[in-house]
């Protein structure tokens, strides 16, 4: 007998269809004696349409964290409830459990809250009586007794950290594509499904723009070695294998990412002396702030120009924190600009092979697309470019290292 962990993102559970076909892969593990455990989203567009509804009631000022959570975190007791009960229809026994029932224990960090640790008690209990138990992903509970939620996608990294606390023999992140591909397969339409990838490129490529899993969810699986299945609820193909070292020959590249949820910031003219940009990104990471690429202009007549992006959510704030730094310290104009996009490149057998960036930067300039900025790491090269050309970015980077597969 083993334990299995088993997640269902929004669209897996949207209707009632949808929930029985799940209800039929769960009770089907649990038939063959296996204790399992459900981690659900909440249904379809739920969670988008409950930030309408806030959105309706704020309008442009933004809403109290706190209250926010304990609007979203209602996203997925529906599904879990709907969920148990298909299960049990199904003839198999099951409870649904919230978050905080379930044990998850958080940070207080309202809306994107951090998971401290998973009290198993309850969970075990219910599997000791046979049950199939069905847990909501995404939401915990702070030391202050407040429901708290784990940001957008955030039930993927539920689902790991059950797993990693209950010693899981296996892990399966089901979704609405087969696995994880070279491109985003609703986009790309010759990107290939990869039999396996490791925890270090799925961690950037999650971070890097592709959604199919959160990267906290990478991260933890990484730290625990819970190695993770990615495949689809509705086909019964084999998926993709997240793990620590995959068997296969390391490819050149493993994928390519889009992310437009980014902010370019610029501020002209500040005084060429030490000391400056510590002051301001330490002033944006005060904030909780996260800097990604960075460009510093060589000095001119004792001045230099930072450019910097942030995640376009903050972007406003970053702004309003660089502006009156800026101002502070007698530089010049503070410019911000979010119609951009960052296409990346991930790829373990980057580290051994030279030219790939140089590859990337000839598919953009084939079909005419300008670079403002470049980033790049040991396995991966990021571009900043314009929004307007990031899915042709994204379909000529693919079709130069995969040029069969159109
Ligand atoms: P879920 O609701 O199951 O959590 P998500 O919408 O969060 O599903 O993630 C699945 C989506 O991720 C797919 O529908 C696909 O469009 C997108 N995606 C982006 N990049 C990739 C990739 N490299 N491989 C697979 N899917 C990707
Ligand atoms: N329902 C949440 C969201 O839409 C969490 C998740 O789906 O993982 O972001
Ligand atoms: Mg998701």
């Amino acid at each position: 007998m083993s334990l299995i962990v088993q997640k269902f993102g929004g669209s897996s559970v949207k209707d009632s269809e949808h929930l029985f076909n799940v209800a039929k892969i769960v009770t089907d593990k649990y038939k063959e004696g296996n204790d399992v455990v459900v981690v659900v989203s909440a249904q379809g567009d739920t969670t988008d349409d409950l930030i309408e509804k806030a959105q309706e009631i704020n309008g442009n000022k933004s809403a109290s964290k706190r209250e926010m959570d304990m609007l979203l975190a209602a996203g997925e007791q529906i599904s879990i409830s709907l969920l148990a009960m298909a299960i049990q229809k199904l003839g198999c026994p099951s409870v649904s459990l919230l978050g905080w029932q379930a044990g998850f224990k958080t940070t207080s960090a309202h809306t994107s809250a951090r998971i401290r640790k998973v009290d198993t008690l309850r969970i075990k209990k219910e599997l000791d009586s046979r049950k199939i138990v069905v847990v909501a992903g995404f939401q915990g509970l702070s030391r202050y007794d407040d429901v708290t939620t784990l940001g957008r996608g955030g039930s993927d990294t539920s689902a790991v950290a059950i797993a990693a606390a209950m010693h899981a023999d296996l892990c399966q992140i089901y979704t609405d594509v087969e696995g994880v591909y070279t491109a985003d397969p609703r986009k790309v339409s010759g990107a290939i499904k990869l039999p396996e990838i490791s925890y270090d490129e799925m961690l950037e490529l999650a971070t890097l723009g592709a959604q199919v899993l959160n990267n906290r969810s990478v991260e933890m699986a990484k730290k625990y070695n819970i190695e993770l299945e990615v495949l689809s609820s509705l086909t019964k193909k084999p998926g993709t294998i997240v793990k620590e070292k995959p068997k296969m020959e390391k490819m050149l590249i493993s994928g390519v990412a889009k992310d437009t949820n980014v902010t370019r910031i610029s501020v002209t003219c500040i005084p060429d002396k030490p000391g400056l940009a510590f002051k301001m990104f330490s002033k944006l990471s005060a904030r909780d702030i996260n800097v990604d690429i960075i460009l510093q202009s060589i000095g001119r007549n004792n001045t230099k120009d930072i450019t910097f992006t942030v995640p376009k959510d903050k972007g406003t704030e970053a702004v309003e924190i660089v502006k009156n730094f800026a101002d502070s310290i007698g530089a010049g104009e503070v410019i911000y600009d979010d119609n951009i996009a960052k296409v990346s490149i991930v790829g373990a057998g980057m580290e051994t092979h030279a030219g790939v960036a140089s590859k990337m930067f000839e598919a953009l300039y084939d079909r005419q697309i300008n670079i403002q900025m470049i980033s790049t790491s040991e396995i991966k090269v990021s571009v900043l470019i314009d929004k307007r050309d990031a899915d042709l970015a994204v379909e000529a980077i693919h079709d130069k290292f995969f040029p069969d597969n159109d």
